[in-house]
C-alpha cells in the first residue's frame, strides 16, 4: 500500500524567500509541499539584497543565480571609507576568489525579486500548494505526524503533515509554539534606510557596495538595480535611541542625515525610509521533532555585511537536500540533527561573530581602535594571501566549507 499524501507532505509556514525556496527544492523532488503565508500576496520587501558567491553557487541550478544577476546588479568590488575623512581605506575585489567559488562576485538582487524568481518555479510544480491570506496560527505534534491550525479566508482549518519547517521570519510562531528559545539581545539603537536615486558613483567614486566607518554615524551605502537603470542607492545609519520614530522619519531628520552624509546642493529624492530594530540571536535547535527551523525564524543579524538571507538560503538547501533523503530514501531521521548542527554551527560562529565585527569595526570610537581597525583593513588589502582568506569568509565560502567539514566528520 503506498503512503497517504499527508504521511509525506511537507508543511510550511510562511513565504519569504526561505520558505520559497524550501518549496521549490523538495517540490523538484516530487515531494507533496503545503505553504501558508498571512499575507495576501508576496511582498516588495525592500531588506536584502546582497547575495554572496557561497549562495550563488547554492543557487545555480535550473539558472536561478543567473536570473538573479540578469535582474539584479553585478558587484564584483567593495570599499571600506573612513568617513570623517573621506578617505578611501581598502577595496577589495571578488575576482581573487577564482577557482574558489563559480561566482567569484556578489549579485546585488532585492530578496523581494529573488523570491519572485523562486515562486516562478515553484507555481509549476503542481505538488506544491501556496496559500496566501493565510496565518499560521497553533501547532501540535507527536511522534509520526505535525499539524498546523491555520487561519485562512473561511475560518481556521487543521493540515497534517510528515514534517513543517518554520520559515515564518524573526517572530516566528512556529519556533515560539514548539517551545525553542532564542536567546541573545536587541541593540538599543534602530537602524534607517533611505534610499535615493542621487548617483553616488558619479558624484564620489562610491561602488555598489560601499563601508563607511565613523565614530558618530556608521554609514553602508549600496546600490540596487530597483526598476531597471539607472536603479537606486541605499543608504542605512544607525540612530539615537532616545528619538521617536516620528522624528527619525521626519523630512527634515531625513534630509539633514543625507546632508551630512553627502552634502548636495539640492534637497535629495528620498523614495523609501525605514526604521529597523536589529537583534543578534540563534534559535537553540532548529530541528525539535517533526519541526524545522529556517531562515530568521532560527537566526537573526544585524545586516553589516549582508548575512541573514544568505544564512536562510543555506539552510534552505541544506534542509531540503537531508529532507528528501528522509522521506524518499528512507535515512533516518537522525540525519536532521545534522541540519540543525551544521547550521546553526555557522550561524553562530560565523554569521553572529562576523556581523557583530562588522558593526563594531564601523562604529569605534577610540581614536587608537579605529586606527588599529583601519590600518589593519588597509594591510589585509595590500597582500593578496590574507585578502584572499578575508574575502573567503566575507562571501561565506568559509562557512559553507566548515559545514561540509561537519557532515564528514558525522557521517
Ligand atoms: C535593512 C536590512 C537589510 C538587509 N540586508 C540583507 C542583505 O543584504 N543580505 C542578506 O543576506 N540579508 C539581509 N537582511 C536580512 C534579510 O532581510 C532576512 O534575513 C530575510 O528576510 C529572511 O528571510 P525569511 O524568508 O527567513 O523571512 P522573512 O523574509 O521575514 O519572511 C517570513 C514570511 O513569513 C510570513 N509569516 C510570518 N508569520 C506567519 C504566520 N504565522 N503564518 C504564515 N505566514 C507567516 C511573512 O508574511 C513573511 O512572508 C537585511 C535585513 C534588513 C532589516
Amino acid at each position: 500500500m503506498g503512503m497517504r499524501v499527508e504521511d509525506r507532505r511537507v508543511l510550511i509556514a510562511g513565504g519569504g524567500p526561505v520558505g520559497l525556496l524550501s518549496a521549490w527544492l523538495l517540490g523538484r523532488q516530487g515531494i507533496p509541499v503545503r505553504l501558508f503565508d498571512v499575507n495576501a500576496a508576496p511582498q516588495a520587501d525592500p531588506r536584502a539584497a546582497t547575495t554572496h558567491p557561497a549562495t550563488l553557487d547554492l543557487l545555480a541550478d535550473d539558472g536561478l543565480a543567473d536570473d538573479m544577476a540578469r535582474v539584479g546588479l553585478v558587484a564584483p568590488i567593495f570599499q571600506f571609507w573612513d568617513r570623517p575623512s573621506a578617505e578611501k581605506v581598502a577595496e577589495f575585489d571578488h575576482a581573487i576568489l577564482k577557482g574558489e567559488t563559480d561566482h567569484p562576485f556578489v549579485v546585488q538582487c532585492e530578496q523581494f525579486k529573488t523570491a519572485k524568481l523562486i515562486l516562478e518555479r515553484a507555481r509549476k510544480l503542481p505538488n506544491v500548494e501556496l496559500l496566501y491570506s493565510h496565518e499560521v496560527v497553533d501547532i501540535a505534534q507527536t511522534s509520526d505526524t505535525v499539524s498546523v491550525d491555520v487561519r485562512g479566508p473561511d475560518g481556521i482549518k487543521t493540515h497534517s503533515g510528515a514534517y513543517l519547517i518554520g520559515a515564518d521570519g524573526g517572530r516566528s510562531v512556529v519556533r515560539k509554539q514548539a517551545g525553542i528559545a532564542f536567546d541573545g539581545f536587541t541593540w538599543p539603537e534602530r537602524f534607517i534606510v533611505l534610499t535615493t536615486p542621487f548617483d553616488f558613483e558619479a558624484s564620489s567614486g562610491y561602488c555598489y557596495r560601499s563601508y563607511f566607518a565613523d565614530p558618530d554615524e556608521w554609514c553602508n551605502c549600496f546600490k540596487v538595480s530597483a526598476d531597471g537603470p539607472p536603479g537606486l542607492w541605499r543608504t542605512v545609519y544607525p540612530t539615537n535611541p532616545e528619538l521617536s520614530e516620528t522624528e527619525l522619519m521626519s523630512d527634515a531628520s531625513v534630509q539633514a542625515r543625507m546632508q551630512k552624509f553627502f552634502p548636495a546642493s539640492r534637497p535629495y529624492e528620498i523614495v523609501h525610509r525605514n526604521l529597523y530594530v536589529t537583534h543578534q540571536r540563534v534559535a537553540e535547535t532548529f530541528h525539535k521533532g517533526r519541526v524545522l527551523l529556517a531562515g530568521d525564524s532560527a537566526h537573526i543579524n544585524n545586516p553589516i555585511g549582508g548575512m541573514g538571507l544568505n544564512g536562510g538560503i543555506q539552510d534552505a538547501a541544506n534542509l531540503a537536500e537531508k529532507l528528501a533523503k528522509v522521506l524518499l530514501d528512507k535515512a533516518p531521521d537522525a540525519l536532521l540533527d545534522l541540519y540543525s548542527l551544521q547550521r546553526r554551527t555557522v550561524a553562530t560562529e560565523f554569521v553572529q561573530e562576523q556581523s557583530i565585527a562588522n558593526k563594531k569595526r564601523l562604529e569605534a570610537k577610540d581614536p587608537e581602535t579605529r586606527k588599529r581597525n583601519l590600518d589593519e583593513l588597509r594591510e589585509i588589502a595590500a597582500d593578496p594571501a590574507r585578502a584572499k582568506q578575508f574575502l573567503l569568509r566575507t562571501s561565506m565560502v568559509a562557512s559553507q566549507r566548515r559545514v561540509a567539514a561537519m557532515a564528514l566528520t558525522e557521517a
